[in-house]
Order: C-alpha cells, then structure tokens, then sequence
C-alpha cells in the first residue's frame, strides 16, 4: 500500500471536472483518505514547487497554480504513486496518452488539469506540505 498526494489543478476546477477526476481514481482502485479545496497564494505555490526553482517556467508555474482554488487529496493504494502517474498522463497533454486525465482534460502544458507525486519520498513530503496529523493519520 502506497499514498500520494494529486492537486485538481486550477484550470480543471474552472472546468467543472472535479466529480470525474476524483471518479476515475476511485474507478481504479485509488481511495481518497484526506482532501480539502483551497485557494494557494503565490507564495504557497512557490513553496510546494521548490524543487523547480531553477527551472525557466517557475513563475508561470506559480502564478498559475495561485490563480484559481484547487482540490488537494491524499490517494492511497496499491502502487499509487506510479498508477496515478498512468492515469494522469504525460505532462504536455499533446503527449499524454489517450483517455489519460491529461488527454482528456487539459489544453496546455501548464494548465495541465492534475499534478501527481512523481515518488514515494515526494509522496510524503507533499502530503505533510498539506496535510496535519489531525487531518490525516
Ligand atoms: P509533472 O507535473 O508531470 O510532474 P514536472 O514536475 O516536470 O511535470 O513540472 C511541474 C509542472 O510545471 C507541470 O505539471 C507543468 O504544469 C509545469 N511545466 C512543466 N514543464 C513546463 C514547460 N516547459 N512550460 C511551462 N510549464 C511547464
Ligand atoms: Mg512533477
């Protein structure tokens, strides 16, 4: 048994999509044991992506992650780390395979509908990030 953490992000949830997100985790074997919707700031979205920080698309990347209210969860089961992966698809939607969330939902590689823990360790680090041991065991 594995947990990671999945954010809706804000184009998917001006999309209206979030019932058929969360049902295609649930559809495929994934519970959700923790979730809250939220609005991040600029500076909660540049805290959680961090590890981008170098990267030439970081301000993008946070001005648009604190553009809209998201729906953070904590997805738990059987290898839920990489099955989330599959069911989001690649990053670029114009890559992600068909019927994956990506495909189906997202129009650009930054509004890109779902970001996914891309490992265990991450996994843990994202979901203490949003999580407090009251809200999640
Ligand atoms: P993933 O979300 O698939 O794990 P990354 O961790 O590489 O992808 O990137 C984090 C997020 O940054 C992506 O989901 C996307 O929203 C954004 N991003 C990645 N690459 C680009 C890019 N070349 N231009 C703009 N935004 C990007
Ligand atoms: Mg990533």
């Amino acid at each position: 048994m594995q947990r990671t953490l999945s954010i809706i992000k804000p184009d998917a949830v001006k999309k209206n999509v979030i019932g058929e997100i969360l049902s295609r985790f649930e559809k495929n074997g994934l519970k959700i044991v923790a979730m809250k919707y939220l609005h991040l700031s600029k500076d909660d979205a540049a805290r959680f992506y961090i590890v981008h920080k170098d990267r030439p698309f970081y301000g993008e990347l946070t001005d648009f992650m604190s553009s809209g209210p998201v729906v953070v969860s904590v997805l738990e089961g059987e290898d839920a780390v990489a099955k989330n992966r599959k069911l989001m698809g690649a990053t670029n939607p114009k890559e992600a395979e068909k019927g994956t969330i990506r495909a189906d939902f997202a129009d650009s590689i930054d509004a890109n509908a779902v970001h996914g823990s891309d490992s265990l360790e991450n996994a843990k680090i994202e979901i203490d990030f949003f999580f407090n041991k009251l809200e999640i065991k």
